[in-house]
């Protein structure tokens, strides 16, 4: 059996391993007396214990810095043993125990497991034989690069969609996370440790050491700690989407004492939380990361008592009696006295041809942030003209060798805020191509060249790349509450005095008064954000709306 004898704040071990339980006992007392303030002593007593037990270690993110084999051990010997550890901690420093007599062994050993020390039993007095020695290996660890790692880790196939979608999902739930290729030493120690192989990627193993093999977005949330399913049957209010209007309406609701549940999608932030950089949001002279700006909310929303909700997908918004239904994907439902619809708007497909099959693969809607390690040293596309788009240049030019924006207008003035204009044009590495459109992409497993056409000339080329990133034309996807609420042409929510046409109230509005401000047309269901027909598509607005939406609730809940 393993122990680990000590529990330290500091998850790093020094391992043990004799078969002999008395010896072994002996040395895990040794190394407690001396360093179990600051390590955790692991003892074993055999090598197919003690590698069991480097794996548990290392699926949870903990560090071994020395290893002590005895050598004489029946089925696999010391060196036998150090040799399989090396590939679950190749940095950890190896010790063998010998005795005078298995000398040769040991020096063979130096060559074969590149042995760091090997140590003469018996070893009494410790303070001049063993802790000496124990405290140089220590050292020499301390001096490599063995940086803890307590966060999930991921490890995925570079050119995979849904790797892809995971690491972003990851990212932007504010999961700390490190990803690894499956061809990297790390990610086939990972994969080892874990006893799977790469057919079924992504991997996943959580921080408390969970394996998760191609798990689903739900899966995900449950076991990185993300809460999936609402506490209570009935609330005052359900907030759809949890980007800025959606946080606004959260914080504003719980922190007024009203019952929140703020249900998302995907993650938190919404469009805003990919936003590497928002500088024209009140209050931050010097900008804020969205991931940032929309972190606090979520934190101030659950502090003032919200409960959020991720991974749920409403499909459905139903009128019972006095209570709102809102149903989800998975057929599960909740019921509140009123509902705000903050679902925001996606960005549209390309439809150039050949890249509707390379999504995730090289070519990225939005800002796909955490793809911007991958973007090093790169030739990066980016298709918009607009201030999202200004923005993710900016964000990618310092990763990619060259950033290229693809612009379909004559200039970016029309689009994009002028101090962005401004920003881009100091940087180097970007170049804007405006009058100019993606003809086509190329590729069969990854994006590898895009043809490009100059609109005015009618010229064109074909470029190689590997990453395309879009941000053009955002829509709302709402086509699920089709027949519920009354929306216009493009599929955005008509809210208050525009459902008033003629003097005419819409159809079905069952109340002798006229809609409230961002209220849609079923009576206690509000609007909020970019998904409301006419709005303004800005964080502030957005929140404000949030925000102001809690307040007609309000409204509505006294004068019912
Ligand atoms: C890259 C980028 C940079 C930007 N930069 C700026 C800037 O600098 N300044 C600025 O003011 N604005 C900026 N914007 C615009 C700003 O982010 C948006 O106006 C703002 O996020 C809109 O907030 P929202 O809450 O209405 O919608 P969104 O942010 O779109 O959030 C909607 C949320 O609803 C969820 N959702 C959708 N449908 C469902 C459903 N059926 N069930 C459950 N959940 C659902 C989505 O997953 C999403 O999380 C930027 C946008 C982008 C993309």
């Amino acid at each position: 059996m393993t122990e680990p004898e000590t529990k330290s704040p500091v998850r790093v071990a020094i391992l043990t391993v004799d078969d002999d339980p008395g010896v072994s006992r002996a040395v895990a007392r040794d190394l407690r007396r001396r360093y179990g303030k600051d390590y955790r002593i692991v003892r074993a007593e055999s090598g197919r214990q003690a590698l069991e037990a480097l794996n548990e270690l290392k699926l949870r993110g903990d560090q071994v810095a020395v290893l002590l084999a005895d050598h004489r051990m029946p089925e696999m010997d010391g060196v036998q043993f150090l040799e399989k550890a090396i590939d679950i901690y190749p940095k950890a420093r190896r010790v063998l125990l010998t005795t005078y007599a298995d000398t040769d062994a040991a020096i063979t050993a130096i060559n074969v497991v590149d042995l760091d020390y090997y140590l003469l039993k018996p070893w009494d007095p410790p303070e001049e034989k063993f802790y000496p020695i124990i405290d140089t290996q220590l050292e020499e660890w301390r001096h490599t690069d063995h940086r803890a790692v307590s966060q999930s880790k991921m490890i995925g196939h570079r050119w995979s969609a849904r790797c892809s979608e995971v690491r972003d999902f990851l990212a932007r739930n504010q999961v700390p996370y490190v990803s690894y290729m499956n061809d990297a030493p790390e990610g086939e120690r990972l994969l080892a440790a874990a006893g799977v192989d790469d057919s079924k990627l992504p991997v996943v193993i959580t921080a408390s050491g969970d394996v998760l093999i191609e798990p689903t977005d739900s899966e995900l949330a449950e076991k990185v700690g993300l809460s999936t399913s609402p506490a209570e049957d009935f609330y005052d209010i359900i907030v759809i989407g949890a980007g800025p209007a959606g946080l606004g309406a959260a914080v504003y609701g719980a922190s007024e004492g009203l019952r929140t549940v703020l249900v998302e999608r995907i993650a938190t932030g919404g469009q805003a939380g990919q936003s590497s950089r928002i500088e024209n949001y009140l209050g931050f002279p010097d900008g804020v990361s969205g991931a940032q700006l929309t972190e606090r909310a979520r934190r101030q929303a659950l502090k003032f008592g919200a409960e959020l909700i991720t991974t749920r997908d409403v499909v459905a918004v139903e009128v019972n009696g006095s209570a709102r239904t809102v149903r989800f994907a998975d057929g599960g439902t909740i019921d509140a006295h009123t509902v705000v619809l903050a679902t925001g708007v996606s960005y549209r497909q390309l439809t150039a041809p050949g890249l509707d099959d390379l999504a995730g693969r090289g070519v990225f809607y939005g800002s796909a942030l955490s793809e911007a390690p991958g973007c090093a040293g790169q030739d990066v596309y980016i298709v918009g003209g607009a201030n999202s788009a200004g923005q993710a240049a900016m964000y990618f030019s310092k990763y990619a060798r060259t950033v290229t924006m693809l612009v379909r207008g004559p200039s970016l003035e029309a689009s994009m805020s002028s101090y962005l204009i401004k920003q881009i044009a100091t940087v180097e590495n970007i170049k804007v191509r405006t009058t100019t459109e993606i003809v086509c992409g190329h590729g069969v497993e990854h994006l590898e060249g895009l043809t490009l056409r100059n609109n005015k000339s009618g010229d064109e080329e074909k470029v190689e790349t590997g990453l395309l990133f879009v941000f053009i034309g955002a829509a709302p996807r709402t086509d699920w509450l089709d027949g519920a609420t009354v929306r216009d042409q493009r599929g955005f929510v008509v809210a208050g005095p525009d459902l008033v046409v003629d003097g005419q109230r819409p159809a079905g509005w069952p109340l002798d008064r006229d809609p409230y401000h961002l209220e849609t047309s079923i009576p206690g269901v509000f609007v909020a954000g970019d998904v409301r027909a006419d709005s303004v598509k800005r964080v502030a607005s957005a929140v404000g709306e949030g925000a102001m939406a809690v307040t007609l609730v309000h409204r509505y809940l006294e004068k019912r």
